[in-house]
């Protein structure tokens, strides 16, 4: 037996979420069995565990990362001990996820814990640390570089930002880091960044199309009114990496920027990420692009126990950094 989150529906309709003790059989089909050492909380996680948006079936166990051992495998790929990091495809969403002692998945989702990277680490990183480093490769892709300019970061404390910071200025960027929370600048000042501004300061007031051009790059989770504002302030041939809505998921833009300053905008998608990408940008979180601050502030490790509280609070904004579950 082990233990899971698990999500129900009751027969009134209403769901509920709670820490079950559950037998092997209850896991999907798949390849691969893990013995989950740590899982992680992303935004998704609370819109589906809270929320309950994306749910396919019940019952659920959410939980769209997690990072373990191999205990049973069926494909010539993996075998028992291996060290693995199961993320995105429908992990968590259309099958059960990490909030789980055990898991069992497909070996097309696995891939091996690179050299250089612990399990804890890897999930200190985890879905939203993958999306901020698949942002950072592909904003250089598009000719990003340092020499090239400022680089602004919003939703800066979260986990897609704050990561996004860390290793943005650790590669040597002038970061510009973009938050809601007045008391956690010196959290990001920690992390590196060079100047940091209010997140109201970031709202597209008068709908221009144009603004004076301050960015060269820009990681964007945020979305909506923040991202309208970012491509009007965008440098000539600058880049924005679009990665999520926590500030809403409408955008009134021109087409000014893009035939005006010839601004790329990119969209980044961790979820499909094809596999051969996949394992690059994971390599690279161990090696050239690995954050310097993958413990410390950045991080807060709880228990399934506390899955409830923290799922809450990331859907209001109020989470800092990352949060391990340490099963
Ligand atoms: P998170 O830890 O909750 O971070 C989100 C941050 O956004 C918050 O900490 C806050 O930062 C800011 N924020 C919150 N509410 C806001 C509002 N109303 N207006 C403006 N900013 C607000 O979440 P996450 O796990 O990093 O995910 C961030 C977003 O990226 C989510 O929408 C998620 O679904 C998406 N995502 C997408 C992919 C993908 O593959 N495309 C992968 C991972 C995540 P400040 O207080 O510092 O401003």
């Amino acid at each position: 037996a082990f233990r899971a989150y698990v999500l129900e529906r009751q027969e009134d309709g209403q769901t509920s979420f709670s820490l079950k003790q559950l037998e092997k059989e209850a896991l999907p089909e798949g390849e691969v069995v893990v013995r989950v050492a740590y899982s992680s909380v992303n935004y998704k996680d609370g819109m589906i565990a809270i929320s309950n948006q994306m749910v396919k079936s019940y019952p659920h166990i959410p939980g769209i990362d997690l990072a373990g051992t191999v205990e049973q495998s069926s494909d010539p790929r993996f075998r028992e001990g291996d060290a693995v990091i199961v993320t995105s495809y429908g992990l968590g969403v259309s099958q059960h996820g990490g909030f789980s002692e055990l898991a069992r998945v497909p070996a097309d989702w696995v891939v091996p814990l690179p050299e250089g990277l612990s399990l804890k680490e890897a999930m200190i990183l985890g879905t939203a640390g993958f999306t901020a480093a698949l942002s950072v490769q592909r904003l250089e892709d598009n000719g990003l570089h340092p020499g090239k300019g400022p680089v602004l970061v919003a939703g800066a404390t979260g986990g897609v930002g704050s990561v996004a910071v860390d290793l943005l200025a650790g590669r040597g960027y002038e970061v510009t880091a973009s938050t809601g929370k007045a008391e956690e600048h010196a959290y990001l000042r920690e992390l590196g960044a060079a100047n940091i501004i209010g997140r109201e300061e970031l709202a597209d007031i008068g709908h221009k199309p144009l603004r004076k051009g301050l960015w060269a790059g820009a990681v964007d989770p945020v979305g909506g009114q923040t991202l309208q504002y970012i491509l009007s302030t965008m440098m000539y041939g600058g880049s924005v990496a679009t990665s999520g809505l926590t500030g809403g998921h409408e955008v009134a833009t021109t087409v000014y920027p893009f035939i005006l300053r010839g601004v790329n905008w990119l969209g980044i998608d961790s979820v499909e990420c094809p596999m051969e990408l996949r394992r690059l940008v994971w390599n690279r979180l161990a090696t050239d692009l690995k954050p310097k601050h993958l413990g410390g502030s950045l991080v807060n490790e709880i228990r399934l126990e506390q899955l409830p509280e923290v799922l809450q609070n990331i859907l209001q904004g109020k989470v800092r950094g990352r949060t391990i579950v340490a099963m």
